[in-house]
């Protein structure tokens, strides 16, 4: 790490991290825990500088984050995941909302260029979606605070040298709580687990018996779970830069797989069913663009995100869905060579297995869709959804310019629809970012068409599962629970201080 990197352009920085990343580039990486050494390649080239203040000897940049992630994820999606988790999740909060004291004390051992790790607890065997099930306790304890439990499927479970863990005390009523945690100070990982991606990361079963001083709590509102959201919203924003970077790798690898695989008298990319797939995987990457150009123009990382929260459960939504669906599209072209570990042909298998997961962690895309219906439903000040829809900044320009019909939203939504309504509400955002991007200096106006028709057959696809689920034949009344009484809203939806009960 050299003083003269805090100075160079953005240009120059990122053309950096781009020549150490492409060492690590996911056809010839072995799939593997990522070494200490080959992390110090990557710490030294810089890639956590951006996420630091500048006193605490960082670049201080979000586009700089943003640019980072998605240049590692083009060579290796992975590793674009295991920058993220460092950088967004776990040093971000720190960087923002720790003690003076706590940044001292953390922060500079991020900024030397040493294979320093740090991650985020807040999974528990017991409850991922529904945190407030959480049983991780903290207490009093002298000049601190005692923190146990466990914890489970953190990134960085054996390796993190410091975390940032969730907590409850219900001494007083329910509290909630978030500590700067030294591993030495009592971080022990009980069992590993073996991801069926993701192999550069180490996972596991967690279990914290802590002592923490008094100044290593996060300065955050302890009623509800609000600021572990907006701690999880950087993350869940990055899905946009490192599916951009995905799919820019996926796009161009499958086009060129196409056009050297023989079947029959010519190329495979001449089949016209090929031709539609391709152009599938295409329009992913363009709406990856799309959504990536915003969290780098409209978002900010070095400040309170809780604003743009569903703005980010798009993002998250429709990325992760972009990254899978391309990739299961790139291994289908791949035939069996796309079923096939360690192929020299293509990537296709591995990509599907590290593009998985995307629509699972970081909070899982059915909850985040029915919570982006529920921030929506109560907005609507009494208007039917898809009025408040229609002239809802986020999603109007696309309503009125693509003439969108989201009348099928206005019925009493029930939790299956919540769901479903949520996914129609990300594509209109999306379809409206795919409208500004092709505005850019540059941009393919045929693509974004493209992209554009692909999401409002999304839409339409929503609208008929409407119907089937009108029909009655699916059974799913049996047995499901209805809502608590008087409760409309989750209590992590941000919702306005007028806005009826939350659950
Ligand atoms: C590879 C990987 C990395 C991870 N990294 C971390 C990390 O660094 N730190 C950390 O703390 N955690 C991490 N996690 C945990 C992750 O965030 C959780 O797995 C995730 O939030 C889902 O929680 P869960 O596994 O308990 O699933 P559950 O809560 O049991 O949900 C399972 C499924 O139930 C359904 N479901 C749940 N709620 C709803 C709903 N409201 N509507 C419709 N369907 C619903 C969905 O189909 C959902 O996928 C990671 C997990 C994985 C697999």
């Amino acid at each position: 790490m050299t003083n003269a990197q805090l100075y160079l352009s953005t240009n120059d920085f990122i053309a950096g991290i781009k020549a150490v990343a492409s060492r690590f580039d996911t056809a010839s990486y072995p799939q593997q825990n990522l070494p200490a050494d080959d992390w110090t390649l990557l710490t030294r080239a810089g890639v956590l500088l951006p996420t630091l203040p500048r006193e605490y000897g960082g670049r201080d940049s979000h586009v700089e984050m943003c640019r980072v992630v998605e240049a590692i994820s083009e060579y290796n999606l992975p590793l674009g995941m295991y920058v993220t988790v460092i950088t967004g999740v776990a040093l971000r909060p720190i960087a923002l909302w720790a003690s003076d004291e706590a940044k001292r004390e953390v922060l500079p051992q991020y900024a030397g260029g040493d294979p320093m790790v740090a991650g985020f607890a807040s999974t528990e065997p017991g409850c991922g979606s529904a945190m407030s099930g959480m049983t991780t306790t903290f207490e009093e304890a002298g000049d601190g605070f005692r923190i146990r439990g466990r914890k489970h499927w953190q990134a960085f479970s054996s390796s993190a040298h410091w975390w940032l863990v969730s907590a409850k005390n219900d001494d007083r009523g329910r509290e909630y709580g978030y500590f700067i945690v030294k591993r030495s100070e009592g971080f022990r990982t009980l069992q590993p687990y073996e991801p069926l991606g993701l192999k550069v990361i180490d996972y596991g079963l967690n279990e914290i018996d802590a002592v923490v001083p008094r100044h290593r709590r996060i300065q955050a509102d302890g009623r509800n779970l609000k600021p572990m959201v907006e701690m999880l919203m950087a993350s869940r924003a990055m899905m946009a830069a490192m599916g951009c970077g995905f799919l820019r790798r996926l796009s161009r690898e499958a086009h060129a797989y196409a056009d050297r695989r023989r079947i029959g008298p010519g190329p495979q990319s001449a089949i016209r069913f090929v031709r539609y797939r391709l152009a599938a995987i295409d329009t992913s990457y363009t709406i990856c663009a799309a959504l990536n150009d915003f969290l780098q123009t409209e978002l900010d990382m070095k400040s309170d995100m809780l604003g743009a929260f569903p703005a980010v459960q798009a993002i998250k939504t429709v990325a992760t869905e972009r990254m899978l669906s391309a990739a299961h599209h790139y291994q289908q072209l791949a035939g069996g060579e796309g079923y096939r570990c360690g192929s020299p042909t293509n990537i296709s298998a591995q990509a599907f297995l590290d593009a998985r997961v995307y629509t699972i962690f970081d909070g899982t895309n059915d909850l985040l869709s029915q919570q982006l219906t529920e921030y929506c439903l109560a907005r609507t000040d009494g208007l039917p959804l898809s009025k408040f829809l229609a002239e809802w900044p986020l999603t109007a320009s696309a309503i009125t310019a693509q003439g969108l019909d989201l009348g099928f939203l206005d019925r009493d939504l029930r939790q299956e629809h919540l769901v479903l309504a949520g996914r129609a509400i990300g594509y209109a955002f999306a379809i409206g970012q795919v409208m500004r991007w092709a505005g850019r200096p540059g941009a393919d106006a045929g693509r974004a068409r493209a992209a554009i028709e692909f999401l409002k057959a999304d839409i339409a696809g929503v609208a008929t599962e409407f119907g089937l689920l009108s029909s009655g034949v699916l059974g799913i009344e049996d047995g499901a629970v209805p809502p608590p009484a008087g409760a409309r809203f989750s209590r992590s939806v941000p919702v306005p201080a007028t806005a009826p009960a939350e659950a």
